[in-house]
C-alpha cells in the first residue's frame, strides 16, 4: 500500500505569525515559553517560535504548574480574538490569544545563565560565548544572523544573474605568503609534513581562470593566525570573486553593483552612488589614512553607509629591516607597461603602483582586490624583489608559474569582507556580533573547549612530541 506523508500528519503545526488568520480554529503551536504569568485560576504563557510570539491562556492545572521560561512545549488550543481592551497592538499577534486545551512538554530548561531578552551587550562576552546557543536566542542576535543570511542570499542572487559559477576551493592547502601567519594541520600519512588552512582562496581562484571558468565566486572562509581584535578574527568570511578578460574598472563596477544590490535588499541606506573613487596618495593627503569615514554626525545617526574606492596603491613598501614587502597582494599586476619593465628589472621599486583597489565603508576596509599578472616572469620578478631566491620561488610557486605557461587569460578579482560591512550596518562593535560561533577575544572557540590537548594515541599517530607542558 502506498501512503503519503500528508495523510499521516493529522494536525499540522501553525506558526505564531499565522495564528491571527485562524480565529475560531483549533491549532497546534510548538515553541519556547518566553514568559509565564500566574493570575489565580489562569496561567498565561507567551510562546515563541522562529516567526514571533503569542499569548496562550491555560486554566491553572498540575500539567501547566511546573512549566517555566525556555521550556519547549507543544500546545493545542483555539484561536480567540481578545476583547478590545486587552489587545496589544505593539505585536503582530496582539489582537488574539490561544485558549489552550492540551499541553505537551517537549523539553525542560534550567534557568538561563544570563538574560536573553535584552540586547546583552553588557553581559561578559566569555560567558555569552560559552553559552552561545542561548545567547543566539536573543532578538538582537537572531536579527544579526538572519540579516547576514539575507545579505549572502542577495549577493548570490546578484552573482548568479551575472553568470558567476560558485566553486569551493580546498581547506587543506599549502602555506602561502598572504601576509599573515598560517594555521597548520599535521599530516598523519606524511609525518612531519603539514597542510596550511587557506588565508584566502587567492591562488586557487586564479587557477580557476586558467581553467576557463572566467567568472568565479565563493562565500569563502579565510583563516589567519592573527591576534584577535574587534575587526579581525582567526576566521572570517568573504565573498570572493575572480574574473577573466577584465579591467580594474570592470571588477570595481561589479563589486559595487553587487554591494548596492545586497545592501539595499537588507534595508541599508547608501550615502553616495556611484561610489566615489580616490587615489591612495590623495586619501593620505586628505584623510591621513587609506580608510576614512566621510559621514557627518547626523549621517552616522541615520545609519548611512558611506562607501569609497581607494586606488593606485604602492605595490611595495620597506619593512623595518630594510627588506621589501608587498602592501596588498604579491599576485597583482603593476599599473602599466613601463612599470612592468621596472618590476622585471627590479628598479624604481618604490615608484611601482599596483592595480589594486580597496573598498572603504564608514572608515573600514570592506573589500579589496587587484588585477593580477598572468606572466610567469613578472610573478617571478615580484618574488625576487620580496627576497625569495630561485629555489624558494620554485618550491613555493612552481604551480602558479607553470599554470601561467599554459594559457592563462588576463584576470583580476576582489574579496569582500562582508562581516565588517554588516558590523557597521548593524551598528555593532565587533565582527563577533555577526558570526554565529566566533572565537573569543582570547582566541578560543565558543561553546567547545578548543584549542585543547590531543590524546597520547593521537599524538603518537601523528608522530608529534610535545616538548613543554601546554599553557592552561
Ligand atoms: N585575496 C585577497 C584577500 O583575501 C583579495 C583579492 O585580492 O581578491 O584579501
Amino acid at each position: 500500500m502506498i501512503s503519503f506523508l500528508k495523510d499521516i500528519l493529522f494536525m499540522q503545526r501553525t506558526y505564531t505569525k499565522d495564528a491571527p488568520l485562524k480565529i475560531g480554529e483549533a491549532i497546534k503551536l510548538q515553541g519556547w515559553v518566553q514568559t509565564r504569568r500566574d493570575h489565580g485560576k489562569l496561567v498565561f504563557l507567551d510562546v515563541r517560535d522562529r516567526t514571533g510570539i503569542i499569548q496562550v491562556v491555560f486554566k491553572a492545572s498540575k500539567e501547566v504548574e511546573p512549566v517555566r521560561s525556555e521550556w519547549v512545549v507543544e500546545i493545542e488550543g483555539e484561536v480567540k480574538e481578545r476583547p478590545k481592551s486587552m489587545q496589544n497592538l505593539q505585536i503582530p499577534t496582539g489582537t488574539i490569544e490561544i485558549s489552550a486545551s492540551k499541553l505537551a512538554v517537549l523539553s525542560e530548561a534550567e534557568p538561563m545563565p544570563f538574560p536573553i531578552d535584552t540586547p546583552g551587550h553588557d553581559i561578559d562576552e566569555e560567558l555569552r560565548l560559552k553559552y552561545r546557543y542561548l545567547d543566539l536566542r536573543r532578538p538582537r542576535m537572531q536579527k544579526n544572523i538572519k540579516t547576514r543570511s539575507a545579505y549572502i542570499t542577495a549577493a548570490r542572487e546578484y552573482l548568479a544573474s551575472k553568470e558567476f559559477v560558485e566553486i569551493e576551493t580546498p581547506m587543506l592547502t599549502k602555506s602561502t605568503p598572504e601576509g599573515s601567519r598560517d594555521f597548520v594541520v599535521p599530516s598523519r600519512i606524511y609525518p612531519g609534513k603539514f597542510f596550511a588552512l587557506p588565508q584566502s582562496p587567492q591562488q586557487y581562484k586564479q587557477l580557476l581562470m586558467t581553467a576557463g571558468f572566467e567568472r568565479y565566486f565563493q562565500v569563502a572562509r579565510a583563516i589567519r593566525d592573527e591576534d584577535p581584535r574587534a575587526d579581525r578574527a582567526f576566521e572570517h568570511s568573504q565573498i570572493d570573486i575572480e574574473m577573466s578578460f577584465v579591467t580594474k574598472e570592470d571588477v570595481m563596477a561589479l563589486m559595487e553593483e553587487m554591494t548596492i544590490f545586497a545592501i539595499e535588499k537588507i534595508g541599508g541606506k547608501i550615502l553616495q552612488k556611484p561610489f566615489p573613487v580616490i587615489t591612495y596618495s590623495d586619501a593620505m593627503k586628505k584623510y591621513g589614512a587609506d580608510k576614512f569615514d566621510v559621514r557627518t554626525d547626523k549621517e552616522k545617526e541615520e545609519g548611512m553607509l558611506a562607501f569609497a574606492w581607494v586606488v593606485d596603491f604602492p605595490f611595495f613598501k620597506k619593512k623595518k629591516e630594510g627588506k621589501w614587502t608587498f602592501t596588498h597582494n604579491p599576485f597583482s599586476a603593476p599599473l602599466n607597461d613601463e612599470q612592468e619593465q621596472w618590476l622585471l628589472a627590479g628598479k624604481n621599486i618604490e615608484k611601482i603602483t599596483a592595480l589594486q583597489y580597496d573598498l572603504v565603508c564608514n572608515g573600514l576596509e570592506v573589500a579589496g582586490g587587484s588585477i593580477r599578472t598572468n606572466r610567469s616572469d613578472v610573478l617571478k620578478a615580484t618574488f625576487k624583489i620580496l627576497g625569495y631566491n630561485e629555489e624558494e620561488i620554485e618550491n613555493e610557486f612552481s604551480h602558479m608559474l607553470e599554470a601561467f605557461d599554459y594559457g592563462t587569460p588576463p584576470h583580476g578579482g576582489c574579496a569582500q569582507g562582508f562581516e565588517r560591512l554588516l558590523t557597521t550596518f548593524l551598528k555593532e562593535e565587533t565582527l563577533r556580533e555577526v558570526q554565529a560561533f566566533p572565537q573569543t577575544g582570547q582566541g578560543r572557540t565558543s561553546v567547545m573547549e578548543a584549542p585543547s590537548e590531543l590524546s597520547p594515541s593521537q599524538l603518537k599517530e601523528l608522530q608529534i612530541e610535545i616538548k613543554k607542558t601546554p599553557k592552561k
